[in-house]
């Protein structure tokens, strides 16, 4: 690997001692991280990624791939020292085919300037996390993520096609061509929501659309979250597509959306985007506003919607987004129908109430849709933890994550396991864990990638 690509400088080795979660935050800013590497490297072949993988096998070091640092869980966090691969040099786009409407690129591209490039030939890729400013697309495939319009296209591993891995013990593999067929059990599947435990994903395929030829937004206010979900579960399971279906509950729609588009708006409103032909754009949208207002729905200013779209990255900045010393996290659990409702009244009771009287506001919506059932989108925020921040932090998460659990949802849709949830994995996944160490052992007989992280 040529010099340029390595470096142990201690200015550069400080940029990857922490993403997004608020402990490596917390962490960094009290002057002790939760992990530093001793070397980055930023390969730019995969012949490169799988030299290092090697080495690194062979001398029993710990490797770490870092995309974006964007994860919100702490899974890039070298938290045993070691190797950091940053894929960031890996930032080609590949091929993009028209005729198949795929897009290949290197996982080190970054999310924002693939949907530029994308953009300019009238296309786009349909996965669209509010962090593509900052995430690769190596990023959103390990991570299993989801994006703003994935109740009609689905999350990552809905577009992926197939991806090229290098192992554990440093091959490079392809996995096949097509992400449906008969020729046994799938590799592709394991990789994705991997982490970096299982390899690293060196480029992917991934299924594109068009842009659409209209984009339609409608705002419902509902008395309450439960006429709400019915009318969204009945549009879905009707056979309606609709992009985007943002449901704030009272708290978010009065706390969380109302400031970002600027009006005092009611209930539990509900931002809903039909997209695609402008025709099938209408009879959508005349079916579900039906269904709306059946479920007391009152419709309100679409143009907000529209508002709500061209500011949907403002949540996540200053003055919307918290800052130190406040405490903060999301807690993304998903469910079936039967178990939805439950599951948020069970993180009311355990994460709003209780901590109400420190200062602590859960503010949630539902933003995943699936015929079968939604993701609920927690976000607690405590202006100020004091000097036990960490503690309470850790006892809000165990009280929302064991409450979920007990509800029979899953402790997360989209952001991953990391350091986060990894205390959570037997509980979630049973003698199923027991499964995924087998296969971690055999991938990775010296337990070199990325060790500590997704409870394995
Ligand atoms: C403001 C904000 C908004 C967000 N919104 C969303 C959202 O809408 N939807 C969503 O899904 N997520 C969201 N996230 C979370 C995060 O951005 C995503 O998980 C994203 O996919 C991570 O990509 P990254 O490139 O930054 O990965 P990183 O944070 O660098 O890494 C995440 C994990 O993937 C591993 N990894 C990275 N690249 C590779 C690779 N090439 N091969 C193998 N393993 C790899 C890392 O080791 C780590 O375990 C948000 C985060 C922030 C800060």
């Amino acid at each position: 690997m040529p010099a340029g690509h390595v470096s142990i400088e201690s200015d550069e080795l400080d940029r990857y001692v922490a993403d997004t979660y608020w402990k490596a935050l917390a962490a960094r800013a009290a002057g002790a991280p939760l992990g530093r590497p001793d070397v980055v490297v930023k390969p730019r072949s995969d012949a490169e990624v799988a030299a290092v993988v090697r080495l690194a096998n062979h001398h029993q070091v710990p490797v770490v791939p870092w995309g974006g640092g964007s994860g919100t869980q702490g899974a890039s966090i070298p938290t045993q020292g070691g190797i950091v691969i940053d894929l960031t040099g890996m930032d080609r786009i590949v091929e993009i085919d028209e005729r198949s409407m795929t897009v290949t690129a290197e996982a080190g591209v970054n999310g924002k300037r693939l949907e530029a490039e994308l953009n300019q030939r009238g296309l786009m890729l349909p996965h669209y996390p509010a962090s593509a400013e900052f995430a690769t697309v190596g990023g959103y495939v390990a991570a299993r993520g989801s994006g703003v319009l994935s109740t009609r296209y689905g999350k990552i591993e809905d577009l992926v096609l197939s991806l090229r891995v290098v192992t554990p013990t440093g091959e490079i593999v392809d996995t096949l061509p097509v992400p449906r067929h008969a020729v046994g059990p799938d590799i592709a599947p394991l990789f994705i929501g991997s982490e970096g435990s299982l390899g690293v994903i060196t480029r992917a395929r991934l299924q594109i659309a068009p842009l659409p030829a209209a984009r339609h937004f409608e705002v419902v206010s509902f008395p309450t979250v439960e006429d709400g979900v019915e009318a969204v579960r009945k549009s879905l399971q009707s056979g309606l597509r609709p992009s985007v279906v943002r449901l704030y509950d009272e708290v978010a729609t009065r706390i969380t959306l109302s400031p970002v588009v600027g009006s005092e708006l009611p209930g539990v409103a509900t931002v809903i985007c039909f997209e695609g032909d402008a025709g099938v754009v209408a009879a959508e949208r005349a079916s579900m506003l039906k269904l709306a207002r059946a479920h007391k729905g009152e419709v309100l200013d679409g143009g907000l919607g529209e508002v709500w779209w061209n500011h949907r990255y403002d949540f996540y900045a200053p003055p919307h987004a918290p800052e130190l010393p406040a405490v903060w996290g999301t807690i993304d659990v998903v469910a079936t129908y039967d178990r939805l409702l439950p599951t948020y009244h069970a993180l009311q009771e355990a994460v709003a109430k209780p901590y109400a009287a420190r200062g602590l506001k859960l503010r949630s919506h539902l933003s995943h849709w699936y015929p079968w059932g939604a993701m609920i989108y927690g976000r607690f925020v405590l202006p100020d933890g004091g000097p036990d921040a960490v503690t309470l932090h850790d006892r809000i998460w165990k009280d929302g994550v064991t409450a979920a659990l007990g509800t029979g949802a899953v402790i997360n849709d989209h952001h991953g396991v990391g350091l986060k949830l990894a205390p959570y994995m037997q509980a979630q996944h049973g003698a199923g864990l027991d499964v995924l160490r087998r296969i971690k052992v055999a991938l990775d007989p010296s337990g070199v990638m990325n060790p500590g992280k997704l409870g394995l």
